[in-house]
């Protein structure tokens, strides 16, 4: 590891493997620290994601596509199941040999990669950052002009350079997860269950990979999570739909459902991915979000080194171009986040009635939300605006 670098990214997931592929490729040194022994595991991950939030950031290769999905099934508390054919493909993805892949191609563009390289303390001085880790047991120190930080949810590295990273309870969703095997799937279509009972303020997901395995797996709002953890209704939603189900693995972490950070970038500095909480807040999608934020932080940061102008006004160009565009999505998904999170039992039976008797062609996004939101019109605006097409 050198004493110095152009631009130093905390967190070798999407959002870190990304930005340091479009620095480098713009010619600027990059080191990437990770402080797992591994890139992409732990996978704390149900590995969705849509065709165009995927192709538009990396071109995909089949050894890390596990399947592909053409069908979502809603699934009242009644056990009424609405299908809707997605316009545009999804696919589950191998986490673990996509993260992998996607550092890959940041390393063959010149990016240095280091894991076990745990960052745990930030000194702004001047013109330049200093960075203090623990690499394989040893402490050292990485100056950097620009560091991005892009750890994740706890966002560490964000709060330690006095970005406020603070998350409300009802901000946060608890999530469990299983993959399952010897289960009854559609390997074709992802599945979301919608009840209190299962799932409070949230869903339950099971979608597959393969014939007969699935990411199964569920966030609560922060907001409903009392006694019971998310773990804990997991396994009773496990236990009363796939009793026979063998469980390969099981994990836990956060998402944060919030509005993207109000500030992104200061001096020296930018936020992006988890980190900035750059999460769909209505699905709990982030992985395209993180690679959208990798792509523009990355860029803007090595031409502002071009230029010597590290100063938050230059680094504010990311902060710009993340705003006017999936920044006033977030916006909007997030106004009907805390819509959702309120919606009753009753509520889902009679959205599923509402689509009875259509085909899976006929039933699209924009019906499901209109019917939703039916009680508060003035959302409907902003679901006309973010599922027109879907
Ligand atoms: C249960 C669950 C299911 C999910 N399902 C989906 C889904 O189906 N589709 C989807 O799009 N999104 C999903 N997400 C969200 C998605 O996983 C994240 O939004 C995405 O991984 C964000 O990428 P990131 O690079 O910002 O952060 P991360 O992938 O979290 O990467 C951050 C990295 O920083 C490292 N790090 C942290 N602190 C330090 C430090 N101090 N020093 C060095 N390294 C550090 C971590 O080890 C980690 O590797 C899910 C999340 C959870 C919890």
């Amino acid at each position: 590891m050198k004493k110095h670098y152009n631009i130093a990214i905390v967190g070798g997931g999407p959002a870190g493997t990304t930005a340091a592929r479009f620095a480098t490729s713009q010619g600027a040194s990059v080191v990437v620290l990770e402080r797992d022994r591994e890139i992409g595991v732990p996978v704390r991950c149900a590995e969705g994601i849509s065709k165009e939030g995927l192709t538009k950031y990396v071109d995909i290769n089949p050894n890390w596509i596990a399947g592909t999905i053409t069908d979502f099934g809603f699934i009242s508390p009644s056990g009424k199941m609405v299908v809707f054919h997605s316009p545009t493909i999804g696919y589950i993805l191998h986490r673990r040999l996509f993260d992998h892949a996607l550092a890959e191609i940041a390393a063959d563009m010149g990016a240095e990669i280091y894991t076990k390289a745990y960052v745990h303390g930030l000194r702004r001085d001047g013109s330049k950052t200093t960075l203090y880790l623990r690499h394989i047991g040893t402490e050292t120190e990485v100056e950097a002009d620009i560091v991005i930080a892009a750890d994740g949810i706890e966002s560490r590295i964000a709060h330690l350079a006095g970005f406020n990273t603070k998350l409300s309870p009802k901000d946060v969703e608890p999530c469990a997860q299983m993959q399952l095997a010897n289960i009854d799937v559609n390997p074709n279509r992802g599945d979301f269950y919608l009840s209190n009972n299962w799932a409070p303020g949230g869903y339950v997901w099971a979608f597959p990979k393969g014939e007969n395995t699935a990411n199964v797996g569920l966030g609560i709002s922060g907001k409903y999570a009392g006694n019971k953890s998310a773990l804990e209704y997991l396994k009773d939603f496990v236990a009363e739909k796939f009793p026979k189900a063998s469980i390969l693995t099981t994990t836990a972490g956060g998402v944060p459902v919030a509005k993207a950070l109000d500030k992104l970038v200061g001096d020296g500095l930018m936020v992006i991915g988890d980190a900035a909480h750059q999460v769909n807040p209505l699905t709990g999608g982030g992985i395209s979000t993180a690679m959208a934020a990798g792509k523009m932080a990355g860029s803007v940061a090595a031409s502002a080194v071009k230029d010597k102008d590290i100063s938050a006004k230059r680094l504010s160009e990311y902060q710009k171009q993340w705003d006017k565009t999936i920044g006033k999505d977030i916006k909007r998904l997030y106004r009907l986040k805390e819509w959702a999170i309120n919606l009753t039992d009753t509520d889902y039976e009679d959205i599923a009635r509402s689509l009875d008797g259509l085909t899976p062609e006929q039933v699209t996004l924009v019906k499901i939300f209109k019917q939703a939101v039916k009680k508060k019109p003035s959302l409907v605006i902003d679901v006309l605006k973010v599922f027109a097409g879907f």
